[in-house]
């Protein structure tokens, strides 16, 4: 934007994203909405098609009950019947349920941070911005999920050290840009903080790397990735050597463009690049929704992958620095400590790739679109969720099927058919999948 003004005036604004069919959003709204007032198929116009899936599966949760009406009503009401208020054990800030207090070492509050950021953001040592004044965390109490700070007078800050593990569960949908395979799908990132570092403020200049202990934490998410296969990467001119850098770099620099197309920032992305990903049997970079379920910003850009990939390449070229930097590919939030990174090699390989002519790999052609469906039983991946509804001794009528709505049906009995779709898609997702194995479950549509 700083070298393109014209556009702050010219483009359209960037489009506020929300996905309201994410299930870490879909149900606790669900719920709040039958605290107040029981829910009515009228209140389907709310919702569209997600109100039927969201009471089925509250239902199942023991969160809702069903309720008879009068007769002539159009079907039984649906309350709630979970423990307590359902509104005041939602966090405001965040899609999680769970919420870590942060308090001054006299017991004044001073905020609260979502339990998926907490290894990040308020780890013991980190330096915490809290209205432009530095606090220094000097206890992180995982019982009664709080952080204790004292003020930091040292003109310092610490950023975490971690590694990540990806997984990919699904794939809802794959294109492709000139020679690279786009997908978009449903993600499993375990990341372990393993120390952090802590650096001057103006200077950046490294003081200390301190280790830490902490549980990893999984993120079940919605992603976008490219695939960069041998044979592109070799024509490209790109080595063993400058090929992590090459990847990370434009790993980097693809999550920095993001908020061009959708209103987000870094802070609501992650990534993760790797030169072999068992999965896609290629180079492959990753760059995820930074929420639970994905908030929708990976979504929009894979609508857009073309144009994202573009803007990628034009930042890595036209930026004014030798090597690399802040404007391109530094990333503030790198987990690696911005290593390796390789912009003349991410330049290069996203030339080549963008070329008209890089040549596509013989299974899929550039005019073909698949849509894809996870069908597989594989046991090396399984959502964290998979667990909650074991044992479970519910029929499958309260599924809402389309066309005229059913009444819901308070019917509960030990059997559980007949079952529905979305019991067998619960079953294979509880199940997992590899990527490799999805072919089989592929509906290819020619666009
Ligand atoms: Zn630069
Ligand atoms: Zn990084």
């Amino acid at each position: 934007m700083v070298r393109h003004p014209r556009e702050v005036f010219l483009r359209q604004p960037e489009p506020a994203v929300i996905n309201p069919a994410n299930h870490h959003v879909l149900l606790p709204h669900v719920g709040c909405a039958a605290d107040e007032l029981p829910l009515s198929h009228a209140d389907g116009r709310y919702w569209d098609d997600m109100l039927d899936t969201a009471v089925h599966e509250l239902v199942l949760q023991d969160r809702l009950r069903l309720v008879a009406t009068d007769p002539g009503d159009t079907g039984p009401h649906a309350v709630w019947s979970g423990r307590g208020a359902p509104a005041p054990t939602i966090g405001l800030r965040s899609a999680s349920r769970g919420e870590y207090r942060i308090r001054t070492n006299d017991g004044a509050p001073l905020g609260s941070v979502d339990a998926a950021r907490v290894a990040q953001t308020v780890h013991a040592g980190a330096v915490y911005l809290h209205q432009g004044a530095s606090w220094r965390v000097v206890e992180l109490d995982h019982v009664h999920r709080c952080a204790t700070v004292a003020r930091h007078d040292a003109d310092t800050y610490t950023q975490v050290r971690s590694n990540s593990d990806i997984s990919l569960l699904e794939v809802a949908e794959s294109t492709r840009v000139g020679g690279i395979a786009v997908s978009l799908g449903r993600v499993l990132v375990t990341t372990q903080v393993v120390a952090y570092e802590e650096r001057h403020t103006e200077t950046h200049r490294f003081i200390r790397c301190e280790p830490l202990e902490m549980e990893p934490s999984v993120l079940d998410t919605s992603a976008l990735w490219w695939a960069f296969e041998a044979e592109m990467i070799d024509a490209a001119g790109i080595g063993p050597v400058e090929l992590p850098g090459a990847l990370h770099a434009a790993e980097h620099t693809g999550i920095g463009v993001l908020p061009l197309f959708a209103l987000c920032d870094r802070w609501d992305l992650g990534g993760v690049s790797t030169p072999w990903l068992e999965q896609t049997a290629a180079a492959t970079v990753v760059i995820h929704d930074a929420h639970p379920g994905g908030a929708g910003v990976t979504a929009l850009a894979f609508e857009h992958s073309e144009a994202h990939l573009r803007s990628t390449l034009e930042v890595l070229t036209t930026c004014r620095c030798a090597t690399g930097c802040p404007s391109c590919v530094h990333s503030p939030k790198c987990g690696n400590g911005n290593e390796p990174l390789d912009r003349g090699a991410a330049t290069a390989l996203l030339s080549y790739a963008l070329r008209a002519d890089a040549r596509p790999p013989s299974r899929l052609t550039p005019s073909t679109r698949t849509v894809r469906r996870s069908l597989s039983r594989s046991p090396e991946i399984t959502t964290p969720t998979s667990g909650n509804r074991r044992g479970r001794a519910t029929t499958e009528t309260l599924s809402m099927s389309p066309g005229p709505r059913p009444p819901w049906s308070s019917t509960r009995s030990t059997s559980r058919s007949p079952r529905t779709a979305s019991a067998v898609s619960r079953a294979t997702r509880s199940s997992g999948s590899t990527i490799t194995d999805l072919a089989v479950a592929e509906v290819t549509r020619t666009t």
